[in-house]
């Protein structure tokens, strides 16, 4: 488990501001947040703002934050959910300590505080369909219309409410809502479902119960219960809090928490939202929730994301009152800034062309010296073969090359990577007319990659041994949707179709892959890369993290 240190650089933000005013005055000797996700899934990068906004909280004001699992939801909640979402709070590198709940904890409370505002005449139970509730609810404009069993007495509302139960009625045959206002101008204050008869086995009560709490009846009395403070929730719940009011003024709660809410993150080329990603996870649109162009926290740590880049991301976005969408460049900027910083360079061929150097002796190979990193001497160097035969990127010669080519080209001089100077001399091709060998001289005056008679060259190229590099398969991510703002109801027509591709025949020196690091790394000049958990004996796969190139910088400087 991760328990690196986290940046403690404090941002202010309305949030804070509230917090600090609230210890000025005395309200309150500890601050108590929570992170109240329900297992359903596993947790995206919208949650990691809200992972670092309540632990973050709990870490720089005198005060704790709570892992609560709210799990009023059997049908769609799993273990492996629960366990997920702990490993990923932990890889982010905040922890609840003892601070570890579950709304399930607090079943038998909530249904005797249900009893009592049946007994107190607010609650009473509903024989009515699914479909009948939601159309007399009314809408924004129109009011609702009252039950035809709104008018129960206390005593069979009881008596149902207990039968409900002991699961003596089928799904759906009955609910039981709070009696406030058919009438009430907020749609939620219009007598919402407090509990619902679901026949359901839940992940940690089991069989024991045939009804299960609604969300809203469930969140707010888990906080009173917790002590909560400063309940920080999503804007999409602004409309509920007074009904979270209701319930916390009727009930003897033991404290009063009080709601804020802050604007979810959105982002460009990214669908944050639960229903869409356990869709494509089933659909088999990606090969899991880790799935590397998962915005899932689990999919980012395979894909070679650090912590620290996801903690800065939600720090520079800030909290605001307001939703937005934040191009997903930031967060990549963010990623490049802390792998640029931390990960060590190495050489990869993503797609080889074999060299031959001609004027090099059979038989020969020499030891190299390569730099780990160019701005840390701590990270120390490594010896790289260089021979006879070499793999180059394809990429990196033209046989009639564009005038401002100036990589490897038929009488082209060029310089291999703490290497030598090379020159092309000659163009091996297939029956198909494609280039398959180069033939090349190199100067051997120029070792370490300088000229002592001064003369310059316009390109410096990676390079690997062909003896000594291994084969191996690197995965290329780009967005796996292909529309800035993809629709969420029709997602798949926006999936790009390219968000994949492998390439099978790589080559990575022999370093690499005897490691079984699975810290990203540099591949020179192609970008940061990490060990993907699919790797064999046989042949290593990378994931890569991101590219070098960052258009979003640039953009900005632009302004
Ligand atoms: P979804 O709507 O995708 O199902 P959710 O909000 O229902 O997600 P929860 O497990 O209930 O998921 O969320 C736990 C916490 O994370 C909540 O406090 C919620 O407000 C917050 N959260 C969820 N998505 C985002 C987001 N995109 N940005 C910021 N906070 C978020
Ligand atoms: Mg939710």
């Amino acid at each position: 488990m991760s328990t690196e240190p986290v940046a403690t650089e404090v941002g202010r933000d309305f949030i804070r501001d509230i917090i600090q005013a609230d210890l000025d005055q005395g309200k309150h000797k500890e601050i108590v947040t929570r992170f109240p996700p329900e297992p359903n899934g596993y947790l995206h990068i919208g949650h990691a703002k809200s992972i670092a906004l309540n632990f973050g909280i709990a870490q720089e004001f005198p005060g704790r934050c709570h892992l609560r699992f709210d799990d009023t939801n059997p049908v769609k909640e799993e273990q492996e959910y629960i366990d997920s979402i702990q490993a990923d709070v932990h890889w982010l590198g905040y922890d609840w300590g003892k601070n570890l709940f579950y709304a399930s904890d607090y079943f038998d409370r909530l249904y005797e505080w249900a009893e009592q505002l049946i007994r107190d005449g607010l609650a009473y139970v509903d024989d009515q369909s699914q479909e009948e509730i939601r159309t007399s609810r009314g809408t924004l404009t129109e009011p609702g219309k009252n039950s035809p069993f709104r008018g129960r007495s206390v005593d069979e509302n009881l008596d149902l409410f207990r039968r409900m139960k002991a699961g003596e009625f089928p799904n759906g045959a009955r609910v039981l809502r709070a009696k406030i206002d058919m009438s009430a101008g907020n749609i939620n204050l219009r007598d919402p479902v407090l509990y619902r008869i679901l026949h359901a086995h839940h992940p940690r009560t089991g069989t024991k119960w045939s009804i299960y709490p609604s969300y809203d009846y469930a969140h707010g009395q888990s906080d009173a219960i917790e002590g909560i403070t400063h309940s920080i929730c999503t804007l999409e719940f602004e409309d509920h809090r007074p009904l979270y009011d209701w319930f916390i003024e009727k009930l003897p709660v033991p404290s009063k928490p009080h709601q804020y809410e802050m604007a979810r993150l959105n982002l460009t080329y990214t669908l944050l939202s639960k229903r869409v990603l356990t869709q494509l996870v089933r659909d088999g649109h990606v090969a899991g929730w880790d799935d590397p162009r998962m915005p899932t926290i689990a999919g980012m740590r395979r894909r070679g994301v650090p912590p620290a880049a996801l903690r800065e991301f939600v720090r520079r976005i800030g909290v605001a009152k307001a939703n937005s969408v934040v191009d997903v460049g930031m967060l990549e900027f963010c990623i490049r800034e802390e792998l640029n910083r931390t990960a060590q360079r190495r050489m990869a061929v993503l797609k080889p062309l074999k060299v031959v150097i001609e004027n090099y002796p059979e038989g020969q190979t020499e030891e190299l010296e390569a730099i780990n990193h160019p701005d840390d001497p701590s990270a120390g160097t490594r010896k790289i073969t260089f021979g006879r035969e070499l793999y180059i990127e394809q990429d990196d010669f033209m046989e009639n090359p564009p005038k401002k080519f100036f990589r490897l080209s038929p009488g082209n001089e060029v310089r291999l990577r703490y290497a030598y100077f090379v020159k092309c001399t000659g163009v091996i091709k297939n029956d198909k007319g494609e280039v398959v060998e180069l033939r090349c001289t190199y100067d051997p005056a120029t070792k370490g990659g300088n000229a002592p008679d001064g003369r310059k060259v316009k390109a410096t190229m990676h390079w690997l041994p062909a003896a000594t590099s291994v084969p191996a398969e690197i995965r290329v991510y780009n967005q796996l949707f292909a529309n800035p703002s993809p629709d969420a109801s029709n997602f798949a027509a926006d999936l790009n179709p390219n968000s994949l591709e492998i390439l099978s025949d790589a080559r990575v020196e022999a370093s690499v892959a005897e490691s079984n690091s699975t810290e990203p790394m540099q591949f020179e000049r192609q970008g940061y890369f990490v060990r993907d958990k699919d790797s064999t004996l046989a042949k290593p796969v990378f994931s890569r993290t991101i590219g070098l190139r960052d258009t979003f910088a640039k953009e900005v400087a632009k302004g």
